[in-house]
């Protein structure tokens, strides 16, 4: 038996290394509602520690799980906690968390029913919950993919291939060149990964018919263009900045009569159906033709974690495998048709853990904290000489500015040293602003009058009044 055999043996029945590694997990929890958001300098220098030739000679596993700690997890960004309110992130509830400990044990690989029957079950079962939750037509199936990214390019893959089916067109078969022109229309304000999904999916983008939107960055109904069944219309539940929400029922009516794909970009905010106060936004999603949303952001599952939902099973198959036919037909779920992967980790267990552990009694008590705590961070901020909230806070998003692009971009600048929370800079409406996002269980009342706090001194400090 080969050395590294025996040292693998040996440490698999002795366990200390997992026990260590739980240890040091366990120790990273406690702190990390209180710490520093975003590494110290000095924890982002000692970064350089893992800059090393790679070994010759194999370590223990104890050696690898202290360094990875010792120099790993001061650089973390605490994005589990309740402080940190970047881009459109989200924490992990204990279930999926926990769920995902005990899973890593099972090293399962969902792409078949025999690879993994608990997987191919979760995934069957989850697929029902989230119908259910959603609101979405009998026959939606899901395929659980790494993100939303992933999902909306398995969605428009849907879409390209009923589209062009209708006409008589076979894009397995024949391709793209030559096929029948399909249209595309989306608002300006699309998220960037809708924008890539398209190009992966050979639409150029001087060809992306863009809608104007609104003050608070919805498609403008009254300006899309007369769609027909070439048509492939994407829409927000939950745009990026503001966290706004198409007109969906309004839209959808138009859409469905002219025989349009409809596309939904519900990435964080899909999950506003599942909340009885907000569920008015989501209002009307039903009739499109499919849908992409997150685990990992508002649900709070660990990372990664998308779903892409399509009521055509067989668009969604057929786009995603060219073989899909006999096999999709099996009484068992083979997750690899759903999905343009064939070996993926089950995330589909944190997902399952995290809906079964909830209920929709805790999403709904969940998202609307979040909403409530948005409203918090609005309100606390607008009470603020210097800053000025910019849209309505309809879900969990709050965008910021102050008197200039150059002093938002000075007090960002600030707010990120020090270090108290974590927010980002973007662009809305021609201005630079800051981005609050609400999407952690974790956030309290206090975490966000303390981080208005830092607001406030850092304003102060950029205007040289400390
Ligand atoms: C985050 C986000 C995406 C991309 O999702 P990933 O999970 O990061 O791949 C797409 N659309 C919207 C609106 C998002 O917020």
């Amino acid at each position: 038996m080969a050395e590294i055999h025996k040292k693998m043996l040996a440490e698999v029945k002795d366990k200390v290394v997992f026990h260590e590694a739980l240890q040091r997990g366990l120790t990273y929890i406690d702190s990390v509602l209180e710490r520093n958001v975003y590494p110290t300098d000095e924890a982002l220098d000692n970064l350089n520690q893992f800059d090393e030739s790679m070994p010759e000679e194999p370590s223990s596993a104890m050696d690898v799980i202290r360094k990875l700690d010792h120099y790993g997890s001061p650089a973390t960004v605490a994005q589990i906690g309740g402080r940190y309110f970047g881009f459109v992130n989200g924490s992990v509830v204990p279930s999926g968390l926990s769920a995902k400990l005990l899973a890593s044990f099972w090293d399962q690989n969902t792409a078949m029913y025999v690879i993994s029957p608990i997987a191919a079950k979760l995934e069957t079962v989850v697929q029902q919950w989230l119908k259910s939750l959603f609101g979405l037509p009998e026959q939606t199936v899901a395929g659980f993919v790494s993100g939303t990214s992933a999902a909306n390019l398995c969605g428009l893959a849907a879409a390209r291939f009923r589209v062009l089916k209708n006409q008589g067109w076979d894009i397995n078969q024949r391709g793209f060149h030559g096929a029948p022109p399909i249209r595309i229309i989306t608002s300006k304000e699309a998220h960037s990964t809708v924008i890539k999904a398209l190009g992966l999916l050979g639409f150029g983008y001087n060809l992306i018919e863009f809608v104007e939107t609104d003050s608070q960055g919805r498609i403008r109904a009254d300006l899309i263009p007369e769609l027909d069944d070439k048509s492939i219309l994407i829409l927000a539940a939950g745009n990026v900045n503001s966290g706004s929400f198409d007109n969906f029922s309004e839209i959808c009516l138009t859409a469905r009569k002219a025989d349009a794909w409809i596309h939904i970009d519900g990435a964080f905010g899909l999950w506003a159906s599942g909340t009885k106060k907000l569920s008015h936004l989501t209002r009307g999603i039903e009739q499109a033709n499919s849908w992409a949303v997150d685990g990992h952001k508002t649900l709070n599952t660990p990372y990664d974690c998308g779903i892409v939902l399509c009521s055509d099973k067989e668009a969604l198959t057929s786009a995603l495998h060219m073989s899909a036919g006999y096999l999709v037909l099996s009484d068992t779920r083979d997750g690899m048709f759903y999905t343009p992967e064939m070996s993926r980790r089950a995330r589909i267990i944190e997902l399952w853990a995290t809906l079964k552990y909830l209920g929709t009694v805790g999403i709904d008590q969940m998202v609307y904290e979040m909403h409530e705590r948005a409203k918090q961070f609005a309100a606390e901020l607008s009470g603020i000489d210097g800053f000025t909230v910019m849209n309505e806070v309809v879900f969990n998003q709050v965008i910021v500015v102050c008197e200039s692009d150059s002093l938002t971009e000075k007090v960002l600048g600030f707010i990120q040293q020090d270090r108290v929370c974590w927010v980002g800079g973007s662009t809305w409406k021609g201005k630079k602003v800051i981005r609050i996002s609400v999407c952690s269980w974790a956030t309290t009342e206090q975490d966000v009058s303390v981080s208005v706090h830092s607001f406030k001194s850092c304003l102060d400090k950029a205007l040289g009044k400390e």
